[in-house]
Parts: structure tokens; sequence; C-alpha cells
């Protein structure tokens, strides 16, 4: 009785957080997330390996990073 069945090689739902340093949206695991946090530096480690810096929340994104992209779409293929 799994509610939300995930494969193991897929990050769990990643944020998209949008960067100042390229204005693209990176995906973010909560994992790196929490580090980000927990570090008090403001800035998170993204899936491609940027460091993604936060502008105000009220900035709208400009697209979301082809990079964090891919590495989501080779972990959802099999
Ligand atoms: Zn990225």
């Amino acid at each position: 009785m799994s509610a939300m069945p995930s494969a193991p090689t897929r990050p769990a739902r990643p944020m998209w957080v949008v960067s100042v340093v390229d204005d693209a949206e990176h995906a973010v695991t909560r994992d790196d997330m929490a580090a980000g946090i927990a570090s008090g530096s403001g800035t998170y480690r993204a899936l491609c390996r940027a460091t993604v810096i936060p502008p105000s929340m009220t900035e709208p994104p400009r697209g979301r990073c082809p990079y964090c992209r891919a590495v989501l779409r080779l972990a959802a293929t099999p």
C-alpha cells in the first residue's frame, strides 16, 4: 500500500529555484535545499552542479535550466 511510488534513481520531487546567476530555474533536491538552509549561505546546489542564488521571490522566472532538465530526463530513463 504505497501511496507514492518512485524510482530510486530519480531525485525526489526537486524544487525549481530561480538563480540570479543566469536567471534560469534550476532543479534543487530537498536534501540540497536543506543543506543550503542549514549552511546559512543562502545558496543551493542544483542538479547540474550550478550554485543557485535565489533572487527576490517576486521575480518571475525566465525559463528552466536545460542542464537540470537533462539530468532529470536521464534519471527518468530506465
Ligand atoms: Zn541547472
